[in-house]
C-alpha cells in the first residue's frame, strides 16, 4: 500500500519543482537593492554595481525625494522599498547625470512626480535623434516627453531652502559628462556625487557620445567641488556598494590629477599616447584605487588618449 501511494506523490513533487523552475526561468530575477540608513531622513538605496547607480532617498516634509532611479525596470522595486521606509509618496526626482543606469526608471513613476535636472541633461534627453548612445533619451520620446525635467538649473540651485530638508545642487563643469550634478543634503552633511566618483577605480569619461565628458576638465571640476562645497562628511558614490567619506573624495581627486599631470608631462616630453600609458606609474599613496593600464572603460588607456586628443 505504502509504495503505491509514495510513487505518485514523488512524481507530483518532482513535477512541481520542474514547473516552478520553469516559471523562474521565464521571469529572470533582478538583483536586489541593499538599503543603508545614513541619517533619520536619508537613505542610500545601494547595490550600485549590479542594479544601476546608487539612489539617495530623502524623506522630506512634503514627500520623498529620490536622486537617480537605477536601470530600467527598477521603478516598482524602488517604490516598494520607499513604502517600507515611509508612508509618504515620491514627490521629486533629481538626476545626477544623463546616463540610463541613473535614470532608467524615471518614466516608471507616477507623472505627479516633479523632475529636476541640470539644463544640459534636459537638452540631451529632449533630443529626438537619440544616437549615439549611451544617453537615455530613448525613454523620453512621444508620450513620455511629460517626464522631461520641469525644473532645470545652470550653476547652483537650492531646494526646500531654509528648512531641514534643504538640498543644494551644484554644477562645476565638464567631467564624466557635461551635466554632472553634485547633490548635497545639508542637514545630513551628505553628498551624492554620481559618476564623478563612482568608486575606487578610474572614471569612465563619456567623451565620444555627444554627452560632453572631458578627461582634461575632470580633475579641475573635482577641485572646484572640494574648494566650494562646505560641510559634507558622507559621500554617496555612483556605484560603490557602501558610502564613503569626504577624505576619500579628496584622495580620489589627487589620484586623478596625478594621472593628468603625468600625461601632461609625457606630452611635454614628446611621447606618444602609447608611451605615456606605458610610462604611467600609480603613486603608492593611491594604493586604494585601481588603475589598470588597459583596456576599455575605467582604465588608464582611454583617459590618456582623451587628454592627448584634447578632450
Ligand atoms: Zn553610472
Ligand atoms: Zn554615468
Amino acid at each position: 500500500m505504502r509504495r503505491i501511494y509514495l510513487l505518485p506523490l514523488t512524481t507530483l513533487a518532482l513535477g512541481l519543482v520542474a514547473w516552478s523552475a520553469a516559471l523562474e526561468a521565464e521571469q529572470p530575477e533582478i538583483p536586489p537593492i541593499e538599503v543603508h540608513q545614513l541619517s533619520d531622513t536619508l537613505h542610500m538605496l545601494g547595490s550600485g554595481m549590479s542594479t544601476g547607480g546608487n539612489i539617495a532617498m530623502l524623506v522630506a516634509e512634503s514627500g520623498v525625494v529620490l536622486v537617480d532611479t537605477k536601470n530600467e525596470g527598477y521603478g516598482p522595486t524602488i517604490l516598494e522599498l520607499v513604502q517600507e521606509i515611509t508612508d509618504k509618496p515620491v514627490v521629486m526626482i533629481i538626476n545626477t547625470h544623463v546616463h540610463f543606469d541613473h535614470s532608467g526608471a524615471n518614466t516608471e513613476f507616477p507623472d505627479t512626480v516633479h523632475y529636476v535636472a541640470h539644463e544640459n541633461i534636459r537638452r540631451h534627453w529632449a533630443r529626438t535623434d537619440c544616437a549615439p548612445i549611451p544617453t537615455n533619451c530613448d525613454d523620453f520620446q512621444g508620450e513620455n516627453r511629460k517626464y522631461l525635467p520641469q525644473t532645470t538649473f545652470s550653476d547652483r540651485m537650492s531646494l526646500f531652502a531654509g528648512t531641514p530638508d534643504q538640498i543644494d545642487l551644484y554644477y562645476f563643469g565638464r567631467g564624466h559628462t557635461d551635466g554632472d550634478t553634485f547633490v548635497v543634503f545639508k542637514e545630513a552633511r551628505a553628498m551624492h556625487v554620481g559618476d564623478m566618483f563612482l568608486g575606487r577605480t578610474l572614471p569612465f569619461i563619456d567623451g565620444q557620445n555627444g554627452n560632453g565628458g572631458s578627461a582634461i576638465e575632470f580633475g579641475r571640476t573635482l577641485t572646484k567641488v572640494i574648494d566650494n562645497v562646505p560641510d559634507v562628511d558622507i559621500i554617496i558614490n555612483g556605484h560603490w556598494d557602501t558610502p564613503m567619506e569626504w577624505s576619500d573624495l579628496v584622495s580620489y581627486r589627487g589620484f586623478y590629477v596625478d594621472l593628468y599631470n603625468q600625461t601632461r608631462a609625457s606630452i611635454d616630453a614628446g611621447l606618444t599616447a602609447e608611451e605615456a600609458i606605458a610610462t604611467y606609474e600609480k603613486p603608492a599613496r593611491y594604493a586604494e584605487f585601481t588603475a589598470n593600464k588597459c583596456c576599455g572603460n575605467f582604465t588608464v588607456d582611454p583617459i590618456v588618449n582623451y587628454i592627448f586628443q584634447g578632450i
